[in-house]
């Protein structure tokens, strides 16, 4: 069962505080991460506060593929398509993940390293 609750990003959909939106349709928004970790770093988020990928139901998967769609719209826009760029998306401890509302991050304009960090 889809897992969902509040957070940082909760407050930017509400408009309680700025963010730098770039892109926003009826289920997603994208806004610049405020510690960026490339020349660009965009934040693709669903307005339903899925807690993460792993707590997406079946439910949500026409919005998972929905928000891919905005990921690879969000590089066009942001001029990193033809030179390539990473999509990610941390889960949990391990992974990464510090706000619980899932979110893909967008990240180009540099080569990146692989294995990540
Ligand atoms: P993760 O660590 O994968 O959960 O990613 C969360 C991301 O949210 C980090 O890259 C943070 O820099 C970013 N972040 C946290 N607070 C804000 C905020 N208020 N505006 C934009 N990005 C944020």
């Amino acid at each position: 069962m889809a897992d969902r609750n509040d957070t940082i990003f909760g407050m930017i959909l509400r408009g309680e505080i700025p963010a730098d939106i770039v892109y926003e349709d009826e289920l997603a928004i994208a806004f610049r991460d405020i510690a960026p970790q490339a020349d660009v770093h965009v934040l693709v988020i669903p307005r339903d506060p899925v807690k993460s990928l792993a707590h997406a139901g079946p439910g949500d998967r026409a919005l998972l593929g929905h928000l891919l769609g905005v990921c690879t719209a969000v590089a066009e826009q942001e001029g990193i398509a033809g030179s390539g760029y990473r999509v990610v998306t941390n889960i949990g401890g391990d992974g990464g993940q510090s706000v619980d509302h899932l979110h893909f991050h967008v990240l180009g304009g540099r080569r990146m390293g692989w294995p990540p960090g």
